[in-house]
């Protein structure tokens, strides 16, 4: 039996009526296996000596005997007092509702009494204890999370109950080969061991078992994707001799006013020799923002073109995939290759004629946003397909981008594809939710940058700051100025509502501002989502070109934009943004070879009429502090995603959520990266070279991946 078999309802257990049962359902606990999954959330060790006196500590634990009884009342109901002493103290034990105490602990009688204990007027007193008798072992008792109705001994009880009953017999999950490699306990020793561990070193067993195990099952179903996505494929026998760089790449390598980055180079021949093999490419490609990532699109793009195919570049805003497509025309239409731009807002009749030339094979390279994968677009051969910051898209546009290439009219087959990100996912998550993708990192940045100076600054110091940027104007330089709000109480992001945006300050009304008082002699501009597509490129355009100075926007910069003549970005209500969405947008400046700044302009609390400073706890207060020093002492995007993680919670990373695959008992990925790689390790090797062993020696791992939904089903 397996321990989620136990689907026994929890009436068999003594003790658990109708009332009870319904409790525990609505806390979630509806079966045995439930029941006994509801792993406890901390252990009291009892087993620890803990004299009276030494009740501050936390805990007594001791064997003490009893001096007397007395009674005291509130209105008609009785209260018992039981006086006991050990050898450090005396101490009182207030018996609420237990009566019945008086006969077990008469006077004289030596028990060994647990309990939280309190000093009150004058006494040493508990209300929250526990007796056992003298000879009982005392031992680690679980700590579980409780809800309204629930209490920790009813728990206590029946999952101690539960063990009894079907604890004994639970089989194995993890391959035997596995469980003696890592050391780790048998299912049923593991399970009983988390509830009532005999000693703390076995507690630490049980934990690294489950942990390794719940890891492992998250692993098996990367690996299955992995190995679905490569069937019917054969293996990918990469030359020894390297794969020369295509004729397009060379051309446009040449032309290039720069030479590629180190890893700029390992990229494209990581990316050149799988797209030579007969496998199709899956690759993530991370590098922080700034480090050239459109460079290698377009190098691979162009080996797709080479080899006779189409290739597709999707950014997540209309403003990035034009900007693509700028630079891609800038770039690739003087080696002959035909780009386009698509996008949902293009003209009707534009757009037809475009369809038309893509489904001809007239189009090389089509850029754009999702609306590259309508329902009405047509490829000739896609060959490859690159996704710009991956993350900004849901999981159902990736399915359909990938279902697209298998239906080109040409090819059958999956294209390949290539998932930018410079939104650095740590690589212990990347490994959980991209485990399939291999993953290339560009942690190198184009020679002669210079790091960005980064400030934080108070709300009411913003004077200062307006300064500072007006120097940098003076001396021919641009800047962007960026809030949390459109304008009106309107998020950038839909997610808050407009109700606790009282103080925000907005772009809207900030780019007036900013033109008309603060910046009057240089021309501003604003952008954000809800502008018109043609006026927003219009906008990027000026900026670029520098007839637009200064650049009043919302987050909608945050992604891609490249203008390297910026040197300011002016962050307002910085402590309304994540740390990762402050580092990209910081990334915006710094990509000329000249100093730039960044300010991070917090809101005083005392000043925001929405929040009473009162209600912010200290920790609240200097949490916020401590969160924005790490932009101050970090520049790598990695480290900041790292941090990112402590303060949010792995849950919280942009798109991760979404994917459905952290719902997880007691790993934590993060926290538990070492075992993260070792049960990858063991399961990619159970899947690799034991294929026919799932069938019957590893009934488990056949039985979750049977019930588990296909790879197209989920998420890349
Ligand atoms: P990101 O990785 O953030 O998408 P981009 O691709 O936008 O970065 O590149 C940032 C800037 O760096 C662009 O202006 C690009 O032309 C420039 N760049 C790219 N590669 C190099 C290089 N090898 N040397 C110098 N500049 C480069
Ligand atoms: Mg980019």
């Amino acid at each position: 039996m397996f321990l989620r078999e136990l689907i026994q309802p929890l009436n068999e257990l003594r003790g658990v009526g109708s009332s009870v049962q319904c409790r525990l359902n609505d806390a979630g606990i509806t079966t045995i296996a439930s029941l006994l999954t509801r792993y406890p959330r901390d252990w009291e060790d009892r087993s620890a000596f803990a004299p009276i006196k030494d009740w501050a500590k936390g805990q007594v634990c001791t064997t003490a005997s009893v001096t007397a009884h007395s009674w005291f009342s509130f209105g008609r109901k009785k209260t018992l007092k039981v006086y006991i002493e050990d050898q450090s103290a005396r101490a009182t034990l207030v018996c609420f509702n237990r009566p019945f105490l008086q006969s077990r602990l008469p006077i004289g009688k030596e028990v060994r009494i647990w309990g939280r204990f309190y000093y009150k007027f004058g006494e040493i007193m508990s209300t929250s204890f526990e007796i056992e008798n003298p000879g009982s072992k005392s031992a680690i008792m679980p700590v579980y999370p409780l809800t309204k109705d629930l209490n920790q001994n009813l728990l206590r009880r029946l999952v101690q109950q539960a063990l009894d009953l079907y604890g004994t017999n639970l089989e194995n999950e993890l391959p035997q080969k596995i469980i003696n490699k890592e050391q780790l306990l048998k299912k049923a020793d593991a399970v009983k061991a988390i509830h009532f561990p005999p000693s703390m070193e076995i507690l630490e067993k049980a934990k690294s078992t489950l942990i390794y195990e719940e890891l492992f099952y998250l692993e098996i179903m990367v690996g299955r994707r992995s190995l679905e996505r490569r069937k019917g494929v054969t293996p990918n026998i990469i030359s020894p001799s390297p794969v020369p760089v295509s004729p397009l790449q060379q051309h446009l390598i040449e032309r290039l006013p720069f030479t590629l980055t180190p890893g700029q180079e390992k990229a494209i021949k990581e990316i050149n020799d799988e797209m030579s093999g007969s496998r199709p490419l899956a690759r993530l490609l991370q590098g922080d923002v700034g480090s050239g990532k459109t460079l290698v699109a377009f190098l691979a793009a162009l080996r797709a073109v080479d080899e006779g195919g189409q290739a597709a570049i999707m950014a997540p805003t209309e403003l990035l995939a034009r900007q693509h497509a700028d630079n891609a025309a800038r770039l690739l239409e003087p080696l002959g290759v035909r780009p386009a731009y698509l996008t949902g807002n293009l003209k009707y009749s534009g757009r037809t004629q475009l369809l038309k030339n893509l489904a001809a094979g007239e189009v090389d390279i089509v850029l754009g946003t999702h609306a590259l994968f309508s329902k009405d677009v047509v490829y000739r051969n896609l060959r490859l397909v690159v996704i710009d910051e991956q993350h900004r898209f849901g999981v159902t546009q990736r399915q359909a981008i990938i279902a697209k290439g298998q239906n080109s009219q040409q090819r059958k087959t999956t294209p390949d594809l290539i998932m930018m990100s410079a939104t650095p996912i740590p690589r212990t998550l990347a490994l959980t939710v991209f485990g399939d993708l291999d993953i290339t990192v560009i942690s190198d940045m184009p020679p002669g940058r210079k790091p960005v100076k980064t400030h934080l600054s108070k709300e009411s110091n913003a004077q200062k700051v307006y300064d500072f940027v007006r120097k940098e104007l003076e001396s021919g330089r641009q800047a962007y100025f960026v809030y949390p709000l459109i304008g009106n109480g309107s998020e950038e992001s839909t997610n808050e509502p407009a109700a606790d945006n009282d103080g925000l300050k907005d772009a809207v009304s900030m780019s007036e501002k900013l033109a008309k008082k603060i910046y009057p002699q240089y021309s501003t501009a604003l952008i954000h989502s809800k502008i018109d597509d043609e006026e927003k490129r219009k906008t990027m355009e000026a900026f670029r070109k520098g007839e637009i100075r200064i650049l009043a926007a919302t987050s909608v910069v945050e992604v891609g934009v490249d203008v390297p003549n910026a040197s300011c970005m002016v962050i307002h209500h910085a402590e309304r943004f994540g740390l990762s969405a402050l580092h990209q947008l910081r990334g915006r400046v710094g990509r000329g070879s000249d100093q730039s700044y960044c300010f991070l302009i917090y809101s005083d609390q005392e000043d925001q009429p929405g929040i009473n400073p009162e209600e912010l706890s200290e920790e609240e207060r200097s949490r916020e502090g401590k969160r924005l020093m790490v932009m101050l002492e970090n520049s790598d995007g990695f480290v900041i995603a790292e941090k990112d993680l402590i303060f949010r919670g792995p849950g919280q990373i942009a798109g991760i959520e979404q994917s459905g695959y952290l719902k997880l008992g007691i790993a934590d990925p993060v926290r538990d990266a070492d075992a993260l790689v070792r049960a990858r390790a063991g399961a990619f090797s159970i899947l690799e070279t034991d294929p026919g062993l799932l069938q019957d020696e590893h009934r488990c791992i056949a039985d979750v991946l049977n019930r588990s939904p296909p790879f197209s089903e989920v998420a890349l």
